[in-house]
């Protein structure tokens, strides 16, 4: 079959039989749909052989690059053993072994791993153990959640409960249970009217006041640590998060730290809450636990929550919670040869001098003449278009100008995926001064010749 129609019949199943997340299909493949059918380092290939930059690292999950060959090995040495096997009355070397890791590795203080699949259910997980923790302690009203608005925790219904993204989030109200909200810290655009640093960070003020005044029923704080990602890489200032903490600590309350966007090395620390010496007692991880090659997503907890869990049978302390292909051995092949890599290779300290790059080139683009703000933490970033610099106004949503911004890059060999009017750039971790300045430069030449 030649190329072409290979391609046609291809765009025919997809139109005639996919659905596609977070979509409109009505105006999916208007302009024909990229097929994607390889990767290498931090490159995808399409259909035709044309080489793209992954700009977004395959929405945020890819760490050391595609086709990366000690995990490649790593997975295939396990498909000649097992692929997968239950947690539910079984234990397997892969699943115990990896959680030793991610203890080492994450914020200390937490000594549990309960494995799932996915981000959203990782959250799903630390919400359940946080409610179930307090009714165990004998704290019945405990039993609600303090969210930040912006805030994203993924698709699943208790996960959109702690969401704030109204543009996702808002029709499914009916379904979702009540949360208290804090304002976010979008110091660009400060809810509270305020500036930074002038303001003193009055949204922990405001936070602290709803906590004050309901800490009785109130189960845990839901946060994503220094950045809001889903909302458009919005970064909280220094010493926000340690601020959240102390109202936790203060109030006897529970801190869910929800890292499946910041962890493994993603904001130039392997975890966001190591910035500022944050000790969650509830941690969600997902992403970049397999760099982006399976399904895999771990919820931890510290050993406190984990014994008030503990009791006889007939006691019902247990947590009733579990998913099919809980700790899948693929999976943790993948991540556990990933966290060598990561070792073996120096992945963050060598990321260093590819952040501080990023950093000048990206200052480049912030004096463009629509660019109102561009953010950064790692190699996590957000460049907020706008109409109009000096009063920062949106571009109204109908103008598309993100998309369009998004397929001007394709056109010149990048992937790259906006929030609204927000340019996210994520590139992998493993990528190159080249390449990373080849992204930047595609970027502010697209952003250029569409706002212009
Ligand atoms: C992506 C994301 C999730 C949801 O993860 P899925 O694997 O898509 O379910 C949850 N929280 C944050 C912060 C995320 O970025």
């Amino acid at each position: 079959m030649g190329i072409q129609s290979y391609k046609k019949r291809i765009e025919k199943l997809d139109r005639d039989y996919l659905w596609h997340p977070f979509t409109q299909m009505k105006e999916w493949g208007d302009s024909g749909p990229l097929i994607i059918t390889e990767g290498r380092g931090s490159f995808l290939k399409d259909i035709f052989g044309t080489w793209y930059i992954d700009g977004v690292s395959s929405i945020w999950v890819t760490v050391h690059g595609h086709r990366k060959k000690e995990i490649d090995d790593a997975v295939k040495a396990q498909l000649d053993r097992i692929s997968h096997s239950t947690l539910l009355g079984l234990t397997h070397p892969l699943a115990a072994e990896l959680a030793e890791m991610l203890v080492r590795i994450t914020p200390q203080g937490l000594s549990r791993v309960f494995y799932s699949d996915n981000g959203s259910t990782a959250v799903e997980i630390g919400l359940k153990i946080a409610f179930q923790y307090w009714q165990h302690r004998g704290r019945k009203n405990k039993t609600k959640f303090l969210t930040l608005n912006n805030a994203y925790h993924g698709d699943t219904l208790g996960a959109v409960s702690v969401g704030g993204i109204d543009l996702f989030h808002e029709l499914f109200a009916p379904l979702l249970f009540d949360t208290f909200r804090a304002p976010s810290p979008y110091c660009y655009r400060c809810e509270l009217g305020k500036e930074y640093p002038s303001c003193r960070k009055h949204c922990l003020k405001e936070m602290e006041k709803i906590v004050s005044k309901h800490h009785d029923e109130i189960a845990a704080i839901i946060i994503e640590p220094l950045v809001q990602g889903a909302a458009g890489m919005l970064m909280s200032p220094p010493g926000y998060l340690r601020g959240v903490r102390r109202i936790c600590n203060k109030y006897g309350i529970l801190m869910i730290a929800d890292e499946v966007a910041t962890g493994f090395g993603r904001t130039g620390k392997m975890f966001a809450c190591d910035h500022e010496n944050v000790k969650p007692d509830i941690f969600c991880i997902a992403k970049g636990i397999t760099a982006g090659y399976l399904p895999l997503a771990a919820t931890l907890a510290t050993e406190k929550i984990y014994r008030a869990f503990l009791g006889k049978h007939e006691d019902l302390k247990t947590f009733f919670h579990g998913h099919t292909y809980t700790g899948n051995q693929l999976s943790c092949a993948a991540a556990i040869a990933s966290l060598k890599v990561f070792k073996k290779e120096q992945t963050i300290a060598r990321m260093q001098r590819k952040i501080r790059v990023l950093h000048k080139e990206l200052e480049k683009i912030s004096e463009l003449s629509h660019v109102g703000e561009v953010r950064q933490k790692g190699f996590m970033t957000g460049i907020e278009l706008v109409k109009d610099r000096q009063g920062r106004e949106p571009f109204p949503l109908k103008e598309k100008m993100g998309w369009k911004v998004c397929a001007r890059a394709r056109e010149k060999g990048l992937i790259i995926r906006p929030l609204g009017n927000v340019i996210v750039l994520m590139p992998p971790l493993s990528i190159s001064i080249d390449e990373l300045k080849s992204l930047t430069r595609i970027t502010g030449q697209a952003i250029t010749e569409i706002t212009d």
